[in-house]
């Protein structure tokens, strides 16, 4: 078979057409402008809110892309979605490279698909432009989660900066709320800022750690403590109980430690083993019981609203900075101070006041 008929029979069986006779070229790009043809916003908003994972899917393609046109038409199912949106428990899970974030992930989702909760897993990933996105969210590290059918995963958007990615990150779990989870689990890895923006867009923030021998604290980032609803100890198995407990001790005391929360939640410490399934349901309970008291307190809906307005003067920032950096007076001029600074004909202040100043 020819390489252009074997292209036909492809599109064919992909389309379900059965006519032989199609061997023309022009048959062939009607065929694959027929296959290629992408859905309306319209047609995408309808699936979405009927649950559509298809559709969710194909949103999110959009979001992440960086095509204005792609981005408008996101904005627009973005915005459709929002009235749909808001009805969800946002947890936020951190942790260093190794601790069992998407073993844990696995478990909590299993447990909560099995109390009919449909779950979402987004990933913040700021290097994932680097590895494109196969630290996070990768679906292979979730096999059983990934073939549940009330489970959506998804790999980090990739992005040259943090604020992209949290900003898609963001637009994705409105779109995941319309499409009815109200489970959304963020994954994130300590890189840089990332716990601090991850924290920024979540209900309950959960760190994962290790048992070591009497150090816990030690390497620890202060803020991250700061930020943390709980700590969960994983891997509290076979020869690890004791160090577990231990550590457990340790992170307990050290919570103490830190002033009283606005949400008024008093941060605790749990031990699982994400392995093999033990202390999940508690820890599901746990933020039940956050949620519970949070929302009596006002402070939930309160965090939403202050998450929001944060996001919107984040967005503008962005914006700003991309226009300015944008302008081909900006990048030439740019160039320009940058080279007087190197020979140190300017000052930072000077030229930066030189740029700033460019009509
Ligand atoms: P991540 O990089 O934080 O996502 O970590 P993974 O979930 O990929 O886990 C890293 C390794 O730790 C894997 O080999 C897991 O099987 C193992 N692991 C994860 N959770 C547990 C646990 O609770 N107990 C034990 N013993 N091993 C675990």
């Amino acid at each position: 078979m020819s390489k252009k008929s074997k292209k036909i029979s492809a599109l064919q069986e992909k389309k379900g057409i059965n006519s032989p006779e199609i061997t023309d070229s022009k048959a062939v790009s009607k065929l694959q402008s027929k296959r290629k043809k992408q859905p309306s916003s319209k047609q995408l908003i309808k699936g979405i809110l009927e649950g559509n994972i298809t559709a969710l899917s194909r949103a999110i393609t959009l979001i992440e892309s960086n095509s204005p046109k792609h981005l408008e038409k996101a904005n627009t199912i973005i915005e459709a979605c929002l009235p749909k949106a808001n009805n969800s428990v946002r947890i936020g899970i951190t942790g260093v490279p190794g601790v069992g974030k998407s073993t844990f992930i696995e478990a909590l989702g299993t447990h909560l698909t099995g109390l009919n909760k449909k779950v979402a897993v987004l990933a913040v990933d700021p290097s994932s432009t680097i590895t494109k996105g196969s630290i996070l969210g990768d679906k292979t590290r979730m096999e059983d989660l990934v073939k549940n059918k009330n489970a959506f995963i998804r790999p980090s958007a990739s992005g040259n900066t943090l604020g992209g990615v949290a900003r898609k990150t963001r637009e994705t779990i409105i779109v995941c709320e319309a499409a009815g989870f109200d489970t959304i689990l963020i994954e994130t890895v300590g890189v840089g800022q990332s716990e601090t923006t991850v924290h920024s867009m979540v209900d309950f923030f959960l760190l994962l750690k290790l048992s070591g021998a009497g150090d816990e604290l030690q390497g620890i980032k202060r803020g991250i403590i700061e930020m943390a609803d709980a700590i969960i100890i994983n891997k509290a198995d076979g020869n690890n109980i004791k160090p577990a407990n231990l550590a457990k001790v340790e992170f307990n005391r050290a919570l103490h430690l830190y002033p009283e929360k606005a949400s008024k939640w008093q941060p605790k410490v749990n031990l699982c083993s994400a392995l093999h399934n033990e202390g999940i349901d508690s820890i599901w309970d746990m933020v039940l019981a956050y949620i519970e008291q949070t929302k009596a307190n006002t402070y939930f809906e309160t965090n939403r609203k202050e998450q929001n307005k944060y996001w919107l003067l984040q967005t503008i920032e962005a914006q700003l900075k991309s226009d300015f950096f944008n302008r081909e007076l900006v990048k030439s001029e740019l160039k320009k101070q940058l080279r007087r600074i190197e020979n140190q004909e300017t000052t930072p202040f000077a030229g930066a006041e030189a740029l700033l100043k460019l009509k």
